[in-house]
């Protein structure tokens, strides 16, 4: 049997909170069934970004606080929710009808971002220059953003500085990389500080600088998948052994005088005497 029916689509709680006060605007303005089902709709794309339990809330403090005898437009809802305390500017962004792409997004649904961050960095007069920019992305979402679109900006350094070198975040499939993490400029400092020197095939780690044998300097080796010397790591290891036996001297005799100055005679609770 064919099914002549027109599909009835149960509300979504954001349609029942919507629906909700603008029956009482109809209520309070005597405005009918077709002032509501249109306005219903555009409520719906105004609000889309606003969580329902904030809108909820809002909606009830406009009706307490604001309803005057004028019908309030859209707007003056909104501008009304904006100013509650709670707001957060991020929801203003959210862009309707396209998701933010893979590579600007700073939601896991697309439902914020817009940016992109581009690290320029060179040489300025034997100087190490260096700037992080954001510029809109190039997707549909991103296009509706203000300000330059991003390949833009990159198209205008590369012009005014050939030297320089420009790299713009991405997602590589399971975090966005950042523009500045990609560049050289980190190596180019360290170049500066001598704890690297520049070789024929990129950077050469000058291994006899301090650097490499501190907790700092073999995270940043591990982090680069450079082999970590084993006598590093055994120095390291030693050095915070001796620092612990150190400060637990210092404990111990700090607790000592203490003890010893307060005017206590009796004997000691055992828990502090395996500590001295
Ligand atoms: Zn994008």
């Amino acid at each position: 049997m064919e099914n002549n029916q027109t599909e009835v689509k149960p509300k979504s709680r954001k349609e029942l909170i919507i629906e909700r006060f603008l029956s009482q605007l109809s209520d309070q303005y005597n405005k009918n069934f077709y002032w509501r089902s249109g306005q219903e709709k555009l409520y719906l794309l105004k609000f889309a970004h606003i969580p329902e339990k904030f809108l909820q809330e809002s909606f009830k403090n406009y009706l307490i606080e604001k309803l005057g005898k004028d019908l309030p437009t859209i707007p003056q809802v909104y501008s009304f929710i904006k100013a509650q305390r709670g707001f957060e500017k991020h929801w203003e962004y959210f862009y309707r009808g396209a998701e933010f792409c893979v590579h600007c997004r700073s939601d896991k649904d697309g439902h914020t971002g817009g940016y992109r961050n581009i690290f320029i960095w060179g040489y300025k007069e034997d100087r190490l220059a260096s700037k992080m920019h954001l510029a809109k992305c190039n997707c549909d979402a991103g296009l509706k953003m203000s300000g330059p679109c991003y390949t833009d900006l990159v198209d205008d350094m590369a012009l005014k500085h050939p030297e320089a070198q420009i790299t713009v975040s991405y997602f590589d499939g399971t975090r966005i990389v950042d523009s500045q993490s990609q560049s050289n400029f980190v190596w180019e400092e360290r170049v500066i500080r001598g704890t690297v020197s520049r070789g024929e095939n990129g950077y050469i780690i000058n291994w006899e600088h301090p650097v490499w044998k501190s907790s700092v300097g073999i995270r940043i080796l591990e982090c680069n998948n450079i082999e970590v010397p084993a006598h590093f790591r055994k120095e390291l290891a030693d050095k915070q052994q001796e620092r612990e036996a150190q400060s637990r001297m210092k404990f111990k005799r700090k607790n000592t005088r203490s003890i010893a100055n307060d005017g206590y005679r009796g004997s000691m609770p055992s828990s502090i005497q395996n500590w001295l």
